[in-house]
């Protein structure tokens, strides 16, 4: 038996500490690595030595290197070596966590790391699970738009259920046709794909609805929009949720994190009248990628939803502990709550605000050379770890500036709009960003932006 080698661990402390040397965006075209591969697995066993040296040569140079300090793009998608660690031995126990009984450990773990977790957010006792009958609690999810679609589905079934006791006669498909949610007109686009877009005027529109014979049933709040990082204002939308009896889902997937830091729990104002919280811990705190942390205010809802109950799923404490499984759209879940725990005790609640406070500082120093430069304008406010800007003038000046910071490959970052007005994202993204690499990031774009400026105006 070829067992794999030991040297993996190697391996992968070298590139993390090596990342800054690579190119974070790759100069490959679509199709390149169907020139470089076999169009056949091999039939023999292969050595591990042909493996990786397949995996330098030709795998590494056609990626985005996500943990590099010039990773500007999307949002922060971090690791960290506790969290490494965390899905490695999860990996080889590989445990599904679905029901207690089939991994006792895996289920409890998940329970206290997300109370932990929501403790450090500041969240309230009601979404906690501290006691054996405690109706909210916290589970992990794989994305946020899965959580998203989760809340969605359990208000649904909450509504039908109150619009079935009122109307005894109809179908549940004659009563789905009345149900209608909303969200802000930045949220993600998952929500898009979750329901409908609704109006910002939240009260009007649910008001103007109700009046149409619709039962306003969802409504999705954002903390930290994808574009702008902006924020809904939660306070104002929990109540209007609270007097028309609709389901209040919060998605932080983004700025969740920050709420680690005391300083910007402002934007947590209200969080105790909505009915489920998520944020990804996969983003800016260090845990990889997938781990989507939701918490619900009434588990039953999710239960009446996902309930599952073939006979191979019972067992002898089903009712007296949590049953992961009907927390969620799949049945089988992996043991995530162990790469959040390592991280959430090899950090400390110290180590990782002092992670999130360094991002933000760090995006402050980049907005500062932004503004100090006449070229440039920053059009929305910065928020946390993000700065939204451009060139002064037509879009097009913008767009050319980032397809030429990308093609040189030494920085990457993505566009957002604005009611028209293009600018680039630049997200401080990896726990490695020195104010050096801000500075040389910043040449980088200014030596960029001249050469665009002189080409076009002379
Ligand atoms: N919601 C917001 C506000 C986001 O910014 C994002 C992604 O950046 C998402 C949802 C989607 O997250 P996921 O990829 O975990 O579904």
């Amino acid at each position: 038996m070829d067992i794999p080698p030991k040297e993996m661990v190697d391996y992968i402390a070298d590139y993390l500490e090596n990342i800054r040397d690579r190119r974070v965006y790759p100069g490959v075209q679509p199709g390149y690595l169907h020139k470089l591969l076999p169009k056949e697995a091999p039939n023999a066993p292969e050595k591990w030595d042909d493996i990786f040296k397949d995996v330098d040569e030709h795998i590494m140079p056609g990626l985005v290197h996500w943990q590099s300090p010039h990773m500007h793009a999307y949002f922060p998608a971090l690791t960290s070596y506790p969290s490494i660690m965390g899905d490695m031995l999860s990996s080889a126990l590989n445990v599904l966590c679905f029901t207690w009984a089939s991994s006792p450990a895996g289920t409890e773990l998940e329970t206290i790391a997300m109370n932990w977790l929501g403790k450090l957010l500041g969240l309230p006792d009601c979404f906690l699970n501290e006691k054996n009958d405690s109706p909210g609690g916290g589970v992990i999810q794989t994305t946020a738009s899965e959580a998203t679609l989760v809340s969605l589905l359990a208000a649904r079934t909450r509504a039908l259920m109150e619009l079935a006791q009122l109307n005894p006669d109809l179908q549940s498909s004659e009563l789905l046709g009345h149900l209608i949610c909303y969200c802000s007109d930045q949220a993600h686009s998952s929500v898009e794909k979750a329901g409908l877009i609704g109006g910002a005027q939240l009260e009007e529109a649910i008001i103007s609805d109700k009046a149409k014979g619709l039962v306003p049933f969802w409504v999705c709040a954002t903390l930290g929009t994808t574009g702008s990082v902006a924020f809904d204002n939660l306070r104002e939308i929990g109540e209007v949720c609270s007097r028309h009896a609709a389901w209040l889902h919060v998605d932080a997937a983004y700025a969740g994190s920050a709420f680690v830091c005391p300083e910007y729990r402002h934007w947590l104002d209200g969080v105790e009248l909505a009915d489920s919280f998520a944020f990804n811990p996969s983003k800016w705190l260090m845990v990889n990628f997938d781990c989507t942390a939701m918490w619900v205010r009434d588990s039953t809802a999710l239960h009446r939803t996902f309930n599952v109950n073939p006979i191979y799923l019972r067992h002898e404490n089903s009712g007296k502990a949590i049953d992961y499984m009907h927390w969620q759209i799949p049945l089988s879940r992996r043991f995530r709550a162990l790469k959040l725990w390592f991280v959430l005790r090899n950090y400390g609640v110290s180590g990782i605000q002092k992670h999130i406070r360094e991002g933000v500082r760090l995006a402050q120093k980049f907005e500062a050379l932004v503004l100090a430069d006449q070229r440039f304008e920053i059009p929305q406010p910065r928020n946390l770890g993000m700065v939204a800007f451009r060139l002064r003038g037509d879009n097009a000046l913008t767009e050319r500036l980032l397809k030429k910071l990308n093609a040189r490959g030494y920085i990457h970052a993505v566009p957002a709009c604005f009611k028209g007005v293009y600018v680039i994202r630049f997200t401080v993204t990896s726990q490695r960003t020195t104010n050096q690499d801000i500075l040389d990031d910043w040449n980088e774009i200014k030596t960029v932006a001249s050469e665009i400026l002189i080409d076009v105006f002379g």
